[in-house]
């Protein structure tokens, strides 16, 4: 087995100019030869769409928010409560008031161009380690080590780290590091990635089409999907709620949840807290706004630390309470994160 730096990433690289994947954020291998680089401002709010998220998931946001706001200081300009909407569906929604405060900097602060240095985007509000390296590299062409989970997999096998994750996390960065080089540093951040993505695949990895096989630690101990190590995870904690599926004259009411904390400054669905026990009829009683509630069933939902059974209570009012936002109910869909939504289609059943 030969892990020479040089030869793998030579292989790499060879792959990644012949496979790699077209994204709308991305400027390919051959236009990058030619001296065409990309929009650090797209590699930015990618990168910060794709923490968490599937590319399939993320690309029709990140087009709407090109759409709507095609250079950082648009972005920086827009309302919050826009920024929120448009992001309602991506989750990790204090990323989306992370991207905002970041937008609002680089306009105000560096004139609407992104640092190019892998320090300086680090000072930007919300943009940490793994962004600031990616915005870096795949923008400026630095040579940062670029190690997001895909990369983590890629490298955890070709090393055959066995320590389990998240230890491994400093181990993998560091065989990661010694595969970095000055030589087309945008190219190989996105190499790897790729490779990640399409080939060594969380499961079932395609060995046999993979331009690093031949360096392969895990392949050649017969097991590679036994990487990256995990330790065996604690269940998540539940909580319990209750959501109030409110109509009036086809629009339905929505609140504005408070700045800070879960989903703050999304519309939600009023509800109770969502508590470690179900919620008592007093509970109930005193979260939903006065109606003849009926019980619609629970949706399902987990967030990162935990997840939440809701219950689903609908009425129909007989005037619309001015203290409630009253959205048609297409808009209101459009408008809330996912746990909501899934709470209004319980609500309505099959009407939307
Ligand atoms: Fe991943 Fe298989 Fe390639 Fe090893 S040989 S890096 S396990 S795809």
């Amino acid at each position: 087995m030969d892990q020479t730096p040089g030869r793998i990433r030579a292989a790499l690289l060879g792959w990644y100019d012949a496979h790699a994947r077209s994204l709308p954020w991305r400027v390919g291998p051959a236009e990058h030869a030619r001296g065409l680089r990309p929009d650090p401002y797209r590699v930015w709010l990618s990168e910060v769409m794709l923490q968490q998220t599937t590319v399939a998931h993320a690309t029709g946001y990140f087009l709407d928010f090109i759409r709507r706001w095609p250079t950082v200081g648009d972005l920086a300009d827009a309302p919050d409560s826009e920024v929120m909407g448009a992001w309602a569906g991506l989750g990790y929604y204090a990323r989306a008031r992370n991207l905002i405060a970041c937008a609002r900097a680089v306009a105000r602060e560096h004139h609407g161009v992104f640092p190019d240095t892998e320090e300086a985007l680090l000072a930007l509000p919300g943009v940490g380690p793994y962004t600031a390296a990616a915005v870096a590299a795949i923008a400026f062409d630095r040579p940062s080590n670029v190690v997001d989970g895909n990369v983590e997999r890629v490298i955890s096998r070709l090393y055959a780290v066995e320590a389990p994750m998240p230890a491994a996390k400093l181990e993998l960065k560091t065989f990661a590091a010694g595969l970095v080089a000055a030589e087309r540093p945008s190219d190989w951040a996105q190499a790897l990635m790729d490779l990640g993505a399409t080939v060594c695949r969380p499961k079932s990895p395609l060995c046999d089409r993979c331009p690093v096989a031949f360096a392969c630690a895990a392949l050649a101990l017969g097991d590679p999907e036994r990487y990256p190590r995990k330790t065996s995870k604690a269940e998540r904690p539940r909580r319990h709620g209750a959501a109030f599926v409110l109509t009036h004259a086809g629009r339905v009411a929505l609140e504005r949840r408070p700045a800070k904390g879960l989903l703050g400054g999304m519309l939600g669905l009023p509800t109770t807290d969502w508590r470690g026990e179900r919620p008592s009829p007093s509970d109930i009683r005193a979260s939903a706004p006065a109606a003849d509630w009926r019980a619609q069933g629970a949706v399902e939902h987990v967030f990162t630390h935990f997840s939440l059974t809701l219950e689903v209570w609908r009425a129909e009012a007989g005037a619309a309470d001015p203290k409630l936002i009253w959205l048609p109910t297409e808009e209101a869909a459009q408008s809330l994160p996912s746990v909501f939504l899934k709470a209004l289609r319980a609500g309505l059943e099959t009407l939307i």
